[in-house]
């Protein structure tokens, strides 16, 4: 019964419901028939003690009268034979008492008393004898009831029982059966196997039923389903063949791109080229007239004659500052110019700016102040190389536009914690129209033509300084009303700085005594000379070699400091010698660092040098406190320059590009960098995921190429091989390899950069 339960549900509730149902109906049923049986075997009772008292009363009365007792007894005994009579008694009129007992016995509970008067009529009227007492056994009457109502009540429920089990197999076999199997058979449409249609297991009928109808409608939804999926498949072919279409598409416009760009870049690297070859071609001969004028100072002259001195040098200098205007303003352009970050003292600065004012301001009714909040901090880490020269070129337009009056610098902190500084440069000059104020920001751009013909200039100045210090991560503006003076006021952000530890660190202006050795390969006499002369001057010892064969030489037969070397040398270029030194194995100087000396500064050549091993840059004509500087950072322990000029992994970074960056950078540009570098590696990845799953690998080498580029550059040298593995292997349609390596990229990218970030804030 339990398995029957379980493997047809539907058919053990209609059984059990029908039982129920059937059980109640037969009991209710006997119930009504005992009823009726009841009222019957009452009725035949009542006419069996109505015969007694029509038929017996006055035979019996006789049979008293007459005291025949014989007669008496067979008539009692007649009554007796009557079912259900169970005793007879006969009480005298008189007494009371029992004049005859019959056999009967009336002890049972049940039983049903009935009193008769015997009555006889003798002459002398109607005398009475006594009563008769007739005793009738219901209990007999109830049990036979009983008995009639449990045989009637089983007999039922068991012709019941067999009729529920007749139907519910005949229920079985005509529907649940087929239920079942239309169940089974909908669940296979589910899983997919849909070929052949629902049959039934029966005979087939000229007349259509419910099941029929069932079976048609998902004979129906089975071929409805085989279409639907037919059009998707369609419909996914058509859009396989719509995304090779497009990718054959975004493959010619990426290539006609790419040609577009490589054009683009080709041009701008030709400018790039034309402008370092100009600044190269008048840096040269300047630094000669530059040097020359400076050691002609040091030989005695007449008054005249250093009159002369004064204005050529004068002369120059203006030129070499139009010419780095120019150059400044094509490498800020050309968003390669990355400000060095140096400790430096703010007051000092700021003084040293207003000096310059005050003696530019001379022969001018012009008072020059300086004024610092005196709750900032004294030092400061940041770009003091751009501070100066924005603040110089502020301070230089004021004393230019102004003939009487005052000009002040003020420095004032924006925020609480003091890195935030507004640098104002206010003056009472000319003014600007507020229609100028909107432009004089712009590159080549003078507030009118009076003006330029009156002061000159080449309105560079402002456009540098706007670009400065968006590099330095600020902001700059002007108030300023046209008669009454102007404000140019700037705000950047900066490291608050603790006191310098050594000498070494404090800035250019202190640089230590140093005497080295150093081997200077310079091909142009004029420069040979003035940088002979600048390091000599300043207690360094100088062997000279003219071009790179000589160089190699020397580096056999003697170890130097450090090598100076001009990068435009006849024959090999600076850095092939460099390479050449590096890589000789009898060379006393493979580890000694080399200073590159150019006027070729753009950052795709600063990148070249520093890939061939050189340890710095210095561009030409040579300012000799930055040069001290230089030397003096890279000859203070060998070790130490030794460790960051070779090239060294570790946990799967680079830390001597690291190195470098920090140097170049500084530490806070750097942090944003990275910063910048976390948020478009997480971009480049979903999209690689999203390109994963399109299946799309062109698209996948094409992000996993950008993202091994960014790596590398930034150090992080085991994403970057992961990524150019990723590249490879799309090339190769390695679809299983592509996702464990995008998997693996995934898994190392934030390990790498956070141990990239780790040794930068070392
Ligand atoms: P320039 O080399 O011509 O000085 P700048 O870019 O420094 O170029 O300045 C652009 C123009 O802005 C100037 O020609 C001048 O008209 C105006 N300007 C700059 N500073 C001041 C100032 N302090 N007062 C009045 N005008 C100024």
């Amino acid at each position: 019964m339990l398995a029957y339960r379980q493997e047809h549900p539907l058919g053990y509730r209609m059984m059990a419901y029908v039982l129920v149902c059937s059980l109640v109906f037969v009991v209710l049923s006997t119930s009504i028939q005992a009823a009726i049986e009841y009222r019957r075997e009452m009725r035949v009772i009542e006419q069996r003690i109505e015969l007694i008292r029509n038929v017996y009363l006055a035979s019996l009365a006789k049979s008293i009268w007459d005291v025949d007792r014989e007669q008496l007894r067979l008539q009692m005994r007649g009554i007796l034979d009557f079912p259900d009579i169970s005793s007879l008694t006969l009480e005298d009129a008189d007494t009371g008492e029992r004049l005859l007992l019959s056999a009967g016995e009336g002890s049972a509970a049940r039983t049903a008393e009935h009193r008769f008067a015997l009555r006889h009529e003798t002459p002398l009227g109607l005398r009475n004898l006594g009563q008769l007492v007739v005793h009738t056994d219901l209990g007999a009457v109830y049990a036979r009831l009983g008995w009639s109502a449990l045989t009637l009540f089983l007999g039922q429920a068991l012709t019941i029982f067999l009729m529920v089990l007749l139907v519910m197999l005949i229920f079985q076999r005509m529907v649940t059966r087929h239920l079942e199997s239309m169940a089974r058979y909908a669940r296979s449409l589910g899983i997919g196997s849909r070929d052949t249609p629902l049959q039934l297991e029966r005979q087939p009928s000229a007349r259509s039923d419910e099941l029929d109808a069932l079976v048609e409608s998902l004979n129906d939804l089975r071929l409805g389903i085989n279409q639907d999926i037919e059009r998707r498949e369609r419909a996914h072919e058509q859009l396989l063949f719509s995304r090779e279409q497009l990718r054959r598409m975004v493959d010619k416009r990426t290539r006609s791109l790419r040609q577009a760009k490589e054009v683009a870049e080709a041009a701008s690297q030709a400018r790039s080229q034309f402008l370092a070859g100009i600044s190269h071609e008048i840096r040269t001969p300047m630094s000669g007239i530059l040097g020359m004028t400076q050691l002609l100072y040091h030989t005695p002259q007449s008054e005249q004659a250093r009159g002369y001195l004064d204005a050529l040098r004068q002369s120059g200098e203006s030129l070499l500052a139009i010419l780095d205007g120019v150059l400044d303003y094509a490498k800020l352009e050309e968003g390669g110019y990355v400000p060095e970050q140096q400790l430096f003292c703010l007051q000092q600065l700021v003084e040293e700016q207003s000096l310059l004012a005050e003696a530019q301001a001379q022969g001018k009714a012009l008072r020059v102040s300086c004024q610092i909040e005196p709750q900032l901090s004294r030092y400061y880490r940041g770009a003091a190389g751009c501070l100066r020269q924005v603040l110089a070129n502020l301070l230089s337009n004021a004393v230019k536009f102004t003939e009487r009056g005052a000009i002040e610098l003020r420095v004032e902190g924006v925020d609480k914690a003091g890195s935030r500084l507004r640098f104002a440069v206010h003056d009472t000059g000319i003014g600007i129209s507020a229609e100028q104020q909107q432009r004089i920001f712009e590159r080549f751009t003078q507030a009118d033509e009076s003006i330029t013909r009156r002061f000159g200039g080449t309105g560079l100045g402002l456009a540098i300084c706007q670009k400065m210090v968006v590099a330095m991560g600020g902001r700059i503006g002007v108030d300023s009303r046209e008669g009454a003076g102007s404000t140019f006021w700037f705000e950047v952000e900066l490291q608050v700085a603790q006191p310098p530890a050594t000498q070494l660190e404090a800035p250019a202006t202190c640089a230590p005594a140093l005497s080295l050795s150093l081997l200077l390969v310079e091909d142009t006499p004029i420069n040979q000379q003035v940088i002979c002369a600048l390091l000599e001057h300043a207690g360094h010892l100088v062997q000279l070699a003219e071009d790179g064969r000589q160089a190699l030489a020397v580096c056999r037969q003697q170890a130097f400091d450090a090598i100076l070397m001009d990068m435009h040398l006849p024959g090999m270029s600076g850095v092939e010698v460099t390479q050449a030194i590096r890589a000789a194995a009898d060379s006393l100087n493979a580890d000694t660092p080399v200073i590159a000396l150019t006027a070729s500064v753009g950052v795709e050549d600063i990148k070249g040098y520093l890939a061939a091993g050189i340890a710095a840059v210095q561009a030409k004509p040579l300012q000799p406190a930055a040069l001290q500087q230089v030397l003096a950072d890279l000859c203070q322990s060998g070790d130490d320059r030794l460790a960051s000029i070779q090239p060294q992994e570790q946990d799967g970074v680079d830390l001597h590009l690291l190195a470098i960056h920090r140097q170049v950078f500084g530490q806070a540009r750097l942090r944003s960098l990275f910063e910048q570098f976390g948020e478009q590696a997480d971009g480049l990845l979903v999209q690689l995921d999203d390109a994963l799953q399109l299946d799309d690998l062109y698209e996948v080498g094409e992000l996993a190429h950008k993202l091994a580029g960014s790596c590398s550059t930034l150090g992080l040298l085991e994403a970057a091989r992961l990524a150019t593995a990723l590249e490879t292997c799309s090339r190769e349609a390695d679809d299983a390899r592509c996702l464990a390596l995008f998997t693996a990229l995934k898994a190392a990218l934030p390990s790498n950069l956070r141990r990239a970030r780790q040794a930068c804030e070392a």
